[in-house]
């Protein structure tokens, strides 16, 4: 058994004896914990995972207890039938705030969800028949069968039920294919995209998983406490859900439940302790907490998992596929694109023109590449190749031009759109996510290659495509020689090894245009050859490539044809002895040092 399984079967064991052993007061502290984990759990796969940030969660908790406080009290529904409607209420508000706020980026983002936050909350204070400030008395206790769930101690198994299953799915779902595009989306969406997935679907999925959860503690709780009213429902305790979170850390699931544990404990322990420390009454703790939120930010941003990590074996690597042959299932190989045939038209640029306000970076540039060619694209710092490779790749729409892509005219489509159509590259600035192991890295390539979403994921149902790409992600990752690094973290390795990484994440995508930035950039001899041998064998197994590349011994050995840039402008095109003579091309190079 491995570690992390006995660990998680002691926490379990832990779990069910807890209430057996403590006082009722500690069973109600506990309730509490798991109620705040369940919204914490979600503000992780949200802010932690997801890189967004909502002030808004406290908000959908109190739309599931008023929904049911409603429905049960005044309309007679079981709490069983409550809690249906109430997800679906909640699915339907929390699709309609994406629409609205998922499309606002940077701190507009924030503060859309502060906004609908208290809207939110003035609506459960002041629409009539939700009782105004008083709330609404006498919701019905929850029953299983005929027996009676009225005790704290028996409600801690529900709750805690409840907050089990949902670590297990996020466990599952973050351990997936939908799981690795959502651990993509944070720190920008330019590489997630140009891999196929659809970030603002992945916001969306993780705004909505967030949202049910917090309203099912918010049912829960509703037939905890019999009663609900507006004030657990304000910003201020959506401001704790996400304080939990960070404290947390966002690194591991359990992260939630322990900021959930800390900060329920903490806030019970100074409403007790600061008032007669001051000797008057009011909410002190949320002082203290606005200074351990700075306190926490400044010094530990990763929160306390990471530390708990060096003592707890809480990290479930992931598990390696196979590659010998007599140990790979048939279902186990992803199917490949059918290549053009050598010499088939694939990419023209036709007079791409790319302006960045005064500043023309890509000026009129024309080429065009055939399937099966290698083609470089050089030039000296600032000539605009890094630009032209984002108006291929749909990153940036050109200002004037045209790009079309066997037949079919693509400059006006998205970077995903582009991936679709056979097209992956790399990044001169690499674009990694340096915290997951390699192998997961490079299986994200693979996205558009496998189906499969959140729910199968959550369930464990995808385990044979899972394999299939990550067995994929391996044999690239041998193929340029990483093999012996797939479980180390990404941003642990060499900058070299970086871009390399890199390349095997676009071949994961099976490409039938790769482009690369700078890979040979950072590598020492012996790895340049075996990226040269690399690219060759590419090129014969129909992949064509355009390479932009500063080692000119690299290139020339290797290209075609070559297009030469300078300050946005196209100064040559042709074979490759033919640029090496080319009057304008050495005066660019040289700089007129003759
Ligand atoms: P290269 O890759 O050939 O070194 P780039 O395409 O990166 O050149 O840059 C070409 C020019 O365009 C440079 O002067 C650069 O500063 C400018 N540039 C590139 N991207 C942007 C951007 N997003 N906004 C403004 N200027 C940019
Ligand atoms: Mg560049």
């Amino acid at each position: 058994m491995s570690p992390q399984r006995l660990l998680s079967l002691a926490a379990l064991a832990v779990l069910a004896l807890a209430p057996l052993v403590v006082s009722e007061f500690s069973v109600t502290l506990l309730n509490y914990i798991g109620l705040a984990s369940l919204v914490a759990i979600g503000c992780s796969l949200l802010t932690g995972v997801g890189g967004l940030t909502s002030f808004g969660q406290a908000a959908f908790v109190g739309l599931g207890a008023y929904t049911t406080a409603v429905l049960t009290t005044q309309f007679g529904w079981s709490p069983w039938l409550t809690l249906p409607a109430g997800l679906a209420l909640t699915t339907a508000v929390a699709m309609l705030l994406a629409v609205i706020t998922l499309r606002l980026s940077g701190h507009f983002l924030p503060v859309g969800t502060i906004a609908w936050g208290i809207s939110l909350y003035y609506l459960f204070a002041n629409v009539d028949g939700l009782g105004g400030q008083t709330g609404i008395t006498g919701v019905p206790p929850l029953q299983i069968g005929e027996h009676v769930v009225n005790t704290g101690r028996e409600f801690y198994y529900l709750v805690w039920i409840f907050v089990v299953l949902a670590l297990v799915a996020m466990r599952n779902l973050l351990d997936s294919r939908p799981g690795r595009a959502i651990r993509a989306l944070r720190g920008g969406v330019m590489m997630a995209e140009s891999c196929g997935v659809d970030t603002q679907h992945y916001r969306a999925v993780i705004f909505l998983v967030s949202a049910l959860l917090a309203c099912l503690s918010g049912w829960l709780y509703a037939h905890l406490i019999r009663f609900v009213n507006p004030s657990p429902f304000s910003i201020n305790l959506s401001i704790e859900y996400l304080f939990m979170a960070v404290i947390g850390g966002a690194s591991h699931v359990w992260g939630a439940v322990v900021g959930a544990t800390v900060l329920t404990v903490l806030k019970q322990w100074l409403q007790d302790i600061l008032p007669r420390l001051i000797h008057a009454s009011g909410n002190f703790e949320t002082i203290v907490f606005g200074l351990l939120m700075v306190l926490l930010l400044q010094r530990a941003r990763t929160g306390i998992m990471p530390f708990l990590s060096r003592f707890l074996p809480l990290e479930q690597p992931v598990a390696v596929p196979d590659l010998e042959p007599s140990k790979v299932e048939p279902e186990a190989t992803l199917a490949s694109r059918p290549k053009p045939a050598a010499g088939e038209p694939l990419l023209e640029v036709r007079q791409a023109v790319r302006r960045f306000g005064g500043l023309v970076a890509v000026n009129r540039i024309s080429f065009e590449m055939r399937a099966g060619e290698i083609l470089g694209l050089i030039g000296p710092n600032g000539a605009g190749k890094s630009t032209m490779f984002n108006l291929i790749t749909g990153v940036l729409a050109p200002s004037a031009g045209e790009v079309w892509l066997r037949g079919e005219r693509v400059d006006h489509l998205r970077s995903r759109q582009i991936a679709q159509r056979g097209v992956a590259r790399t990044f001169q600035h690499v674009q990694l996510r340096p915290g997951m192991s390699v192998i997961e890295n490079v299986a994200i390539g693979a996205h558009l290659r496998a189906s499969g979403g959140v729910m199968g994921a959550a369930l464990r149902l995808d385990r044979a495509a899972e394999r299939s790409m990550l067995r994929e992600a391996r044999v690239q990752l041998e193929r340029v020689g990483l093999g012996a690094e797939l479980l180390a973290p990404a941003g642990s390795l060499p900058l070299g090894s970086q871009r390399i990484l890199e390349v095997a994440r676009a071949l994961a995508a099976d490409p039938m245009l790769l482009l690369l930035d700078e890979p040979a950039a950072g590598l020492r001899y012996q790895e340049k050859r075996a990226l040269a041998d690399l690219l060759v064998r590419l090129r014969g197994e129909g992949v064509s490539i355009l390479l932009v590349e500063h080692d000119m011994d690299f290139v020339m050995n290797l290209v075609d044809r070559l297009v030469v840039m300078q300050f946005g402008e196209q100064i040559a095109t042709g074979l490759p002895h033919e640029i090496q003579a080319n009057p304008a091309v050495i005066e660019a190079y040289l700089g007129g040092v003759e």
